[in-house]
């Protein structure tokens, strides 16, 4: 079966895969040092990422703050030392980098973001910067399986438009694919942030860290969809109320906090504050009403908001998943631990697993950082060599999800129930006994799918992120019991 439908082969001596910051920013600096790859996006175009829906502010210690960084992001969010070490004493490159695009740039409170008209558009004008000096990105091929062998790997991706299996072997592969936060049912990401690949990852070799660590956002609209950024926030001066416009947050000094747009280190608290109104099942609204209304207009355009959600002076709130911590552990160089010419960057690295699990800012300059780092050292020891297996060490699982005709397994039904699941899981204080019940769900519900659900085209993309999400839970409470286990 496999070999009657893997249709194409492909030698490339570096395979990026994903074309957010981190994807781009390793193709970038290969191009500049004249080395070929191919870099491939599961999405129709490569602008469909999370980077290019961020403001891109990228966090730029100064000289003095790199020790008190480094050293905070270790102890509030549980990152490695030796990686982060690595990012911070970096993070020079990223000047450079801004000006060799000719992005021009304004200083944030932590570092800085491409100058733009509207605030939130930082990351549009950083990736269509970057696609202008790379090779031309191939679309729409999801990786769903990997091999590897002692020179480099197998790769095998299906092309969700031709509807066709693509084997691609490389000497290195890079992982740029993003987190995996669009699994859960509030979120405000690009719908691709799936994780299918850091399970492939994990199949090969590499190993997880952290999966339970994912950071919710205090100040979505739209039901999730999008975050309201802090200087929006700032001009309730700190008010949260109720539909009758009774004050919920009561504590002056988060309130105070948020009307000077400095909560970032309180985030914990008022989400923990946030939780409660919503077991108290009690709507939440920014109230507007202290705000000078041209103000208000100024600071929405500047951001890039629409005033539409401001109705009767207020905006009703709620969190939504913001990111995912977790990830593949790497070494200093981004290449996953066990696991050479494997490399891991950006957010399907594994940052840290306390708090937050990262600082703000940090997901673009790790990008930035490790893209340049991780080019520099396959340009400088890249050992290439076309000669490759041309057949699978084992049918790949992910295959026998795959049919020409489409069933009626209920995807969407399935895909509903493991959103809501895994927002569940990370209720705080998930006794052993529950994650166990959790844990066996998931795997009959996993079963169930690898066993009844096919399709081709958007439907097999549909099955594929369905049954990796199912992995990805597991995952989560593998995670979550290792820490039950170390708190006793
Ligand atoms: C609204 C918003 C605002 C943000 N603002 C900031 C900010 O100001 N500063 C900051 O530092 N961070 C910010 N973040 C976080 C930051 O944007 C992300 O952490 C960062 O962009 C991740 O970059 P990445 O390159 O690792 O992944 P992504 O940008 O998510 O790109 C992942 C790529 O991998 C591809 N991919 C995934 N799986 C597969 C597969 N199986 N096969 C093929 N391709 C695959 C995707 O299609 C995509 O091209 C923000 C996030 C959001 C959602």
């Amino acid at each position: 079966m496999e070999q009657n439908i893997t249709s194409v082969e492909h030698y490339t001596p570096i395979l990026i895969v994903g074309t957010g910051i981190s994807g781009l920013t390793v193709a970038y600096y290969l191009s500049k040092n004249n080395i070929k790859y191919t870099i491939t996006t599961k999405k129709n175009a490569p602008k469909q990422s999370n980077s290019f829906l961020a403001a891109a502010n990228t966090r730029v210690p100064s000289e003095n703050d790199i020790n008190n960084i480094i050293n905070l992001t270790i102890d509030k969010c549980g990152a490695d030392r030796s990686v982060i070490e690595t990012l911070y004493r970096n993070s020079n490159t990223i000047i450079n980098f801004f000006e060799e695009l000719g992005i021009s740039y304004e200083k944030t409170s932590f570092g800085i973001m491409p100058e733009c008209m509207i605030k939130s558009q930082g990351g549009k004008k950083l990736i269509n910067g970057l696609l202008q000096h790379i090779e031309q990105p191939l679309c729409n091929k999801i990786l769903i399986h990997l091999e590897k062998y002692a020179h480099g790997i197998i790769a095998l991706f299906y092309d969700i438009q031709l509807d066709q299996f693509i084997r691609i072997y490389t000497n290195y592969l890079v992982l740029a694919t993003g987190g995996y936060a669009a699994q859960f049912s509030y979120n405000d990401n690009s719908p691709g942030s799936t994780g299918e690949t850091l399970i492939l990852a994990k199949k090969i070799g590499a190993r997880l860290k952290g999966m339970s660590t994912v950071m919710c956002h205090p100040w979505s609209i739209y039901n999730g969809r999008q975050i309201l950024l802090g200087g929006v926030v700032s001009l309730s001066q700190g008010k949260i109320v109720d539909e009758e416009g009774i004050q919920l947050l009561k504590d002056k000094y988060i309130c105070d906090a948020i009307a000077q747009d400095d909560y970032h280190e309180m985030i914990d608290e008022i989400l923990h504050f946030q939780l409660e109104c919503i077991k108290q099942k009690k709507d939440m609204y920014l109230d507007m009403s202290h705000a000078n209304e041209n103000l208000l207009n100024e600071r929405f355009k500047k951001y890039g908001f629409s005033t539409n959600v401001v109705k009767n002076k207020r905006i009703k709130i709620t969190p939504t998943m913001h990111y995912s911590s977790g990830g593949i552990e790497i070494n200093a160089n981004g290449e996953a631990i066990n696991l050479n010419r494997v490399f891991a960057t950006g957010e399907a690295q594994f940052n840290g697993d306390l708090g937050m699990g990262r600082i703000p800012g940090q997901a673009f300059a790790s990008g930035i950082v490790f893209g340049k780092l991780i080019a520099d050292k396959i340009a400088n020891e890249g050992v290439f060599n076309t000669q490759y297996p041309f057949s699978f060490k084992a049918p790949p699982e992910t295959m026998q999800l795959y049919s020409i005709e489409d069933n009626d397994f209920p995807i969407e039904e399935f895909q509903k129930e493991l959103s809501t699941l895994m927002v569940d899981l990370l209720a705080p204080n998930s006794s052993i006994a529950s994650l166990t019940l959790h844990k066996r769900k998931i795997q009959k519900s996993q079963n169930m799918i690898l066993g009844r659900a096919r399709g081709s085209g958007k439907r097999y993309e549909d099955i594929l992120t369905l049954f990796f999400g199912h992995s990805v839970a597991l995952e989560i409470i593998e995670d979550l019991e290792v820490k039950a286990c170390v708190k006793g």
